[in-house]
């Protein structure tokens, strides 16, 4: 029996299965359109995300916020999460443990989802989806086939305002990341995958491809 996001988000606002739970104000399991056809996954919310419970809500929301708009987006039109769910203290990297523990509630998420176009933002977020060891640099500006649907990386926008912003020279190369998200979402055409017999989609998480299910349940429709 499949729940819907807001059950599963509702599951996850007492969550303890890491140590980031200890430090948290709340969890930030995401927001926007629960059948949104763009998802974009950052990595970890920082200190303004903690304090409201959403996520991308300080400086490089606002960027993100600028970007969907260049492309006839609102946020409301797409779903927003991250990979981890709740406040590394001091905005550091999430820890391998914090990750896996955090990854039924990514898996889950994309399950229900079913985004047809995945963003993902930063180094941290892409080579945790793709599972690869390549660069921001040179896997964005390309789509990446993955699980019947469509990745594309490009900069975090926080990396894009350390770097000067407008004046950084990665600000050109989001936004051309962004119109191929917009070329992208209007031909690629609605997956046959989704939603399709279990097991004809391979149960296989993110960044972990030979590993074991966490949750055989969640993958169901992944
Ligand atoms: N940076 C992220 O990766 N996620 C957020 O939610 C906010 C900033």
């Amino acid at each position: 029996m499949t729940r819907s996001l807001a059950e599963a988000a509702a599951e996850a606002s007492t969550c303890t299965r890491c140590a980031l739970a200890e430090g948290r104000t709340q969890v930030v399991f995401g927001n926007g359109d629960p059948h949104a056809d763009l998802m974009f996954v950052g990595e970890g919310p920082g200190f303004h995300e903690d304090r409201k419970g959403e996520p991308f809500v300080g400086a490089a929301g606002q960027l993100l916020n600028r970007m969907l708009g260049e492309i006839g987006l609102e946020r409301g039109d797409v779903y927003v999460g991250n990979i981890v769910k709740c406040r590394p203290p001091g905005n550091r990297d999430p820890e391998p443990d914090e990750i896996e523990a955090c990854t039924p509630w990514l898996v889950e998420q994309i399950s229900l989802i079913q985004p047809r176009v995945i963003v993902t933002l930063g180094n941290f977020a892409t080579k945790f989806v793709l599972d690869t060891t390549t660069g921001i640099t040179r896997l964005r500006g390309q789509i990446h086939e993955w699980h019947g649907r469509t990745v594309i990386p490009t900069f975090h926008p926080a990396a894009i305002l350390h770097g000067g912003g407008e004046k950084s020279p990665q600000f050109a190369a989001l936004r051309e990341d962004f119109a191929l998200v917009r070329r992208t979402l209007d031909e690629v055409p609605v997956p046959t995958v989704a939603a399709s017999a279990p097991g004809e989609i391979p149960r296989v998480v993110p960044g972990v491809p030979d590993g074991p299910v966490p949750d055989a349940d969640q993958m169901e429709l992944f």
